[in-house]
């Protein structure tokens, strides 16, 4: 007798389909790639199975006839705020499987959200606020080294920089799209992009799964990744962005490597990564050469002597206790850019143990980051970056005025193209076509449209920004950066405020 596992009697979603309506056309049985939909050959109709419901909504996007509804069971377990319905059921699954628990996206924890609890100034009699319709508002940003002092020498041409100065990263909007590999995120993502990036005057970070030839073109626009498993790493591929960027860790998976399952493991991904096909890609933990910061060091000179000193160099780490220390250490090893990817950073695949427990809120690191580094005096030696959980513009503006020079985001840009977070990114069964590199499944991605919505996305942001930086007075993002005067906090306790550097709203 077939008994199905535990775990599969207790679904999360239940389809709901008004049978009046629905047309029996199976545009949602092509749709659902977990074959929640079927064709009911004895019935002659369409029906559903709500126990392989993932709750990605892609089916009641598509049907003509809206009449599909995808709701959350409403019947669950007694209430136990120890013993809660998630708790259970992930105890179902393991006693089912023995596997660890698996997650997609970032940690979905009701933990605080610190950018919700800080609000942003507004000029008002004195220091007139600008109108950014009517007045220059400059958003440009500039990634990389600054020198502590300049000195410039006047010809007739104008004034020159006597030194030259370090490489730069030039970037028309404070936003890039954060590293998301070519294995994890289909083709079509890649070139969606890196074409946005290009069209913005901005970056696309390539993640740590190569570059796929077809994209060199974009390389102005590119980031490229240099992770523990080096997948993809080779001389023209580091010479092929305009700035690399060593990953140590990721904020969704700090202290552990990464792993795209060997069936997301296609010819083109297998190529571009340079591992066999089918094979999982496992990247190891640390990087088997960097033990110490003067190791890293050595990487990072390493990479700037194959890079000809032309590019900056970036170093990448999760968000976690000790991140201040941790962060004055890369800066002094010589990393121009140091990116802190704070606990809701997203992911393709991982341990949900991890994912939800391990690492601090992005919030915290940026500014406790920030005040080592200027309390050291080498605040200019490098510039920060940070990434995992920013939604919106506000955030964005939040995040500099805490100190930092720029924002990746990645989630946010797949939610433009249709990411619902269901989480199951690991499944390599991405209705969306976006977490997945099936064939039937990536076509649904458009990468013009795709492009569009991502570029379309940045822009409107930029408007928001720029609004937000009229109102407080402000003409420049240079002049919001590490102004925490602009911020206050509400309902934030002393710890909290001490850490982020600000003042309660009231004071
Ligand atoms: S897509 Fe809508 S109308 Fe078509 S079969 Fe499914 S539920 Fe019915
Ligand atoms: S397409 Fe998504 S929402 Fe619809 S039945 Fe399948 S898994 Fe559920
Ligand atoms: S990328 Fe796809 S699989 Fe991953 S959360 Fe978004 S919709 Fe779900």
């Amino acid at each position: 007798m077939h008994v199905k596992p535990l775990s599969q009697h207790f679904n999360d979603f239940v389809i709901e389909r008004e049978r009046a309506r629905c047309i029996n056309c199976e545009v949602c049985v092509r749709q659902c790639s977990y074959e929640a939909h079927f064709w009911d050959e004895a019935r002659q109709f369409v029906v559903h199975d709500s126990a392989r419901c993932v709750g990605c909504h892609r089916c009641a996007a598509m049907c003509p006839t809206s009449c599909l509804t995808i709701r959350k069971k409403p019947s669950d377990f007694r209430d136990n705020s120890l013993w809660t319905s998630t708790y259970i059921k992930h105890i179902f699954k393991q006693a089912d499987t023995g596997g660890v628990l698996l997650s997609g996206m970032g940690n979905p924890q009701p933990k605080p959200i610190y950018w919700d609890n800080m609000l942003l100034d507004a000029s008002q009699v004195t220091n007139p606020s600008i109108d950014p319709l009517r007045e220059p508002m400059e958003l440009r940003t500039f990634l990389g080294a600054k020198p502590d002092a300049v000195d410039f020498s006047h010809t007739p041409e104008g004034p020159r920089l006597k030194q030259p100065l370090p490489p730069q990263l030039q970037l028309e909007y404070p936003i890039m799209f954060a590293a998301m590999s070519f294995g994890a995120i289909n083709f079509n993502l890649h070139v969606a992009m890196a074409r946005a990036a290009t069209q913005l005057g901005i970056c696309y970070n390539t993640g740590e799964g190569g570059l796929h030839p077809d994209l060199y073109q974009y390389g102005a626009n590119t980031i490229v990744q240099v992770a523990s498993g080096r997948f993809g790493v080779h001389k023209d591929y580091l010479n092929a962005g305009a700035a690399v960027e060593i990953k140590v860790g990721q904020g969704a998976k700090p202290g552990i490597g990464g792993h795209l399952p060997g069936e997301k493991i296609d010819e083109e991904v297998s190529r571009t990564r340079m591992v066999p096909q089918g094979s999982d890609a496992i990247s190891p933990a640390p990087h088997h050469d960097i033990y110490s910061i003067e190791d890293l060091l050595q990487l990072i000179y390493a990479i700037k002597e194959s890079t000809r000193y032309r590019v900056p160099v970036a170093v990448k780490i999760a968000a976690v206790h000790n991140a201040p220390a941790i962060a004055s250490g890369i800066v002094r090893a010589g990393a121009d850019i140091v990116v802190i990817d704070g606990f809701r950073g997203g992911t393709g695949a991982a341990p949900t143990m991890i994912r939800d427990n391990v690492g601090i809120p992005i919030e915290l690191a940026l500014a406790s980051v920030d005040n080592r580094l200027r309390d050291e005096g080498i605040r200019n030696h490098a510039s920060l970056v940070v990434a995992g959980g920013v939604r919106c513009s506000a955030d964005v503006v939040k995040a500099i005025a805490l100190g930092a020079d720029a924002v990746y985001i990645g989630t946010a840009a797949l939610v433009a193209v249709g990411c619902t977070l269901c989480g199951r990114c690991y499944t390599g069964k991405c209705p969306w076509g976006i977490a997945t590199n099936a064939a039937q499944l990536k076509k649904r991605q458009n990468p013009d449209v795709a492009a569009q919505r991502m570029a379309n996305l940045v822009r409107a942001w930029g408007h928001e920004i720029q609004e937000m930086l009229g109102g407080m007075g402000l003409n420049s993002i240079e002049s919001l950066r590490g102004n925490r005067d602009k911020l206050r906090g509400a309902g934030l306790n002393e710890v909290e405020l001490g850490v982020l550097g600000i003042k309660h709203a009231g004071l």
